[in-house]
C-alpha cells in the first residue's frame, strides 16, 4: 500500500469524516464490523492516489482487511462511486487520461441512484422511529408522575465516568437546554462555555462534588509544553 504523507495523514487523522465507515455513511448496506481502515480507492499513472477525496473510510468488513481478509464485502466500484462523488470537476478532470473519470461519474451516479435514494429513505425512517420511540418514553413518564430528576435518581448504571460520559451526559444536557445547541464546537464564546459551567457546577455541588474551576487557556497551554 502506498504510505500517506504526513501532513495528508494529519489532516485525515484530524478530519471527523474519517470516523465512520464511509459506505455505510452513503450506502447503509451493512452492519460495520472491526475498525476504522482507509482504502486507496484511485489508481493514477500506476500508483493509488494520494489526494483526500481518492482516500476514504472503510470498516474492516467493508475493506475486506483484518480479520475479514477475503470474507468481507469489498465492492471498488462502490468505493469509487464514493471517492468520484467527494472530488470536485476540477480534480476530476486532472485525473483523467486513460479513464474519462467524468463521465465515469455520471454512469456511476445513474446506476447507483436507487440504492443511495434507499439508503437515505431508511435513514430518515430511522431517525424518526427513534424519535417516536423517545417521545413514547416520555409520556410514559410523565404519565407515571415520574421527574426527570426522580428517573434520572434510579437510572443506575454500574460505570466509571469517562470524560466522553461526562461531556455527552452532564455538560451536552446542559448546554442543550441553556443554548439549544448541539455540539461542543458550537461554543464560541468563553461567555457561554461559562454559562454551563455554572450551571454543571451547581449540579456536582448538589451531589458533593467540590467546585472545579474550568481550566484557563494558558494553563491547557502550558500543559501541552511540558508533554510536547
Ligand atoms: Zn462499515
Amino acid at each position: 500500500m502506498q504510505p500517506i504523507p504526513v501532513q495528508l495523514k494529519a489532516d485525515i487523522l484530524a478530519d471527523p469524516y474519517y470516523k465512520t465507515c464511509a459506505r455505510k455513511v452513503v450506502f447503509d448496506d451493512h452492519e460495520c464490523q472491526g475498525r476504522i481502515t482507509f482504502e486507496h480507492v484511485i489508481i493514477f499513472a500506476g500508483r493509488q492516489l494520494n489526494r483526500k477525496f481518492a482516500i476514504i473510510p472503510l470498516c474492516e468488513f467493508a475493506h475486506s482487511v483484518g480479520q475479514f481478509q477475503n470474507v468481507g464485502i469489498l465492492d471498488k466500484e462502490i468505493n469509487l462511486y464514493i471517492a468520484i462523488n467527494r472530488a470536485t470537476d476540477e480534480e476530476l478532470k486532472k485525473i483523467s487520461g486513460a479513464v474519462d473519470y467524468q463521465r465515469l461519474k455520471k454512469y456511476l451516479n445513474k446506476k447507483y441512484k436507487e440504492a443511495i435514494e434507499r439508503a437515505k429513505i431508511r435513514t430518515t425512517q430511522q431517525n424518526k422511529a427513534m424519535h417516536v420511540y423517545f417521545t413514547m418514553v416520555a409520556e410514559a413518564l410523565n404519565d407515571a408522575g415520574l421527574t426527570v430528576e426522580e428517573v434520572i435518581k434510579h437510572y443506575r448504571i454500574e460505570l466509571h465516568w469517562t470524560d466522553i460520559m461526562v461531556k455527552e451526559l452532564i455538560w451536552k444536557t446542559a448546554q442543550r437546554s441553556m443554548l439549544k445547541k448541539e455540539s461542543t464546537t458550537e461554543l464560541r464564546k468563553q461567555k457561554e462555555i461559562d454559562l454551563i459551567w455554572e450551571v454543571v457546577n451547581r449540579f456536582l455541588a448538589k451531589l458533593k462534588v467540590e467546585s472545579i474551576a474550568f481550566p484557563s487557556i494558558e494553563e491547557i497551554m502550558s500543559k501541552q509544553r511540558l508533554l510536547s
